[in-house]
């Protein structure tokens, strides 16, 4: 009988200093008795430093689970989220306190003998917490982002109406008013308008739920598909509207460089997206004239990869920083939506992106996508 009650203990400890929940053993005058080592490692503590000593001048920040009074409750409380101060940072700590009463088997936490106290159970549950409260911010933030779409999606409409509306003006107002002050009116108001589509368009893009079924998608013909397009609307004029208002030197080329097929498992309407935003970014950067090069290539097995190198200014230290937040940019007319869309496209087919910069020089974006098998 002793040797099975001597195993039954020794099994006790194990499993006492081997689980992952914290276990501190105080007695009724709140001293310390037995320490796990998972409040050992929580707690940022040693066990033969704390052990004997009251848990008001080692611990005090525990002192919140156990009765306020610093005694020990007579009844058991519910689990309780306690913040923590431990050194410089901040934890936050889920636990519970249970009775010992006398003679009970874990009156023996205490010092070995049997008398009463009580045992505080604890979890760390910082990253928890800030796991749930992100989780209510997202969900949060996907209602407003969802009204703001519907709203933006209903400004379309009027704006169309009054572009619409001035240009009636335009052409059946007689040749005397439709001159000087009047005319230049009439510009602004149109150029705000194309403005503010340009705007609801960029977002309504960044919004639009991402999830389509990904395919076999000849990047090559994409790129070549974009780059005419680009090419046969950068007339002067044209260009103005399609750009933004911001102007790009007339004398930029635009060069291909896809030597061999590539197929990427993707959707060809995304990708033309995400080549047309990469593609106007580095347009945009260039005061001068230059070359923006726009490749493909077989990464590996697994990936292709394609690029938008430009030889513009670079991106600044902050620029980096908040590259891919949406409303980030640093250009006048600019809605700082586009690299933010490029971003939630790549991500959604499992790829990803990555920069290259150099201030003056020039800058690199590589976007890496899943190879289609042939
Ligand atoms: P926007 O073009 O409306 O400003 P983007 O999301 O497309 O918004 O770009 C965000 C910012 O990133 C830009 O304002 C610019 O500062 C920087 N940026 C993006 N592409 C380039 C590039 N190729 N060269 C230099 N800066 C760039
Ligand atoms: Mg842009």
């Amino acid at each position: 009988k002793t040797e099975r009650i001597e195993k039954l203990i020794a099994l006790q400890e194990r499993i006492l200093s081997h689980m992952p929940t914290g276990l501190l053993a105080v007695d009724a005058s709140m001293r310390i008795g037995f320490v796990n080592s998972a409040a050992e490692h929580l707690l940022g503590i040693r066990a033969e430093e704390v052990s004997g000593k009251l848990v008001s001048e080692v611990l005090s920040g525990l002192l919140p689970f156990f009765d306020v009074t610093g005694s020990v409750s007579s009844h058991s409380r519910l689990q309780q989220v306690v913040e923590v101060q431990l050194g410089t940072n901040k934890q936050l700590l889920r636990g519970d306190v249970a009775m010992l009463k006398e003679g009970e088997a874990f009156g023996a936490l205490l010092h070995g003998e049997a008398v009463e106290g009580c045992v505080l159970l604890f979890q760390d549950v910082t990253k928890l917490i800030s796991l749930e409260d992100k989780i209510r911010q997202n969900e949060k933030l996907a209602a407003v982002g969802q009204l703001a779409a519907g709203i933006a999606h209903e400004i379309r409409n009027p704006l169309a109406g009054m572009s619409a509306s001035i240009e009636m003006l335009r052409s059946s107002l007689p040749k005397e008013v439709v001159a000087g002050e009047n005319l230049k009116l009439m510009d602004i108001a149109i150029r705000e308008i194309d403005r503010l589509n340009r705007l609801i368009t960029d977002f309504l893009d960044y919004v639009k739920p991402q999830k389509t079924a990904a395919e076999k998608v000849d990047v090559r013909k994409q790129i070549s598909e974009v780059l005419f397009s680009l090419r046969t609307t950068q007339k002067p004029g044209v260009i103005q509207s399609l750009k933004g208002g911001i102007p790009i030197p007339a004398s930029v080329e635009l060069k291909e460089n896809c030597p061999d097929p590539v197929f990427a498992l993707a959707s060809g309407e995304k990708l033309r997206q995400v080549l047309w935003n990469l593609i106007i970014n580095a347009m945009q950067a260039m005061s001068q004239s230059g070359v923006v090069e726009v490749g493909c290539k077989n990464e590996s097995e697994q990936l292709v990869k394609l690029w938008v190198r430009d030889q513009g200014q670079g991106l600044s230290e902050q620029a980096l920083a908040h590259l891919y937040e949406p409303f980030f940019t640093t250009k006048e007319k600019g809605t700082g939506l586009g690299l933010a869309t490029v971003y939630k496209l790549v991500e959604a087919f499992q790829g990803e992106i990555k920069v290259v910069s150099k201030q003056g020089e020039g800058t690199l974006f590589e976007v890496f996508l899943p190879r289609a098998g042939l």
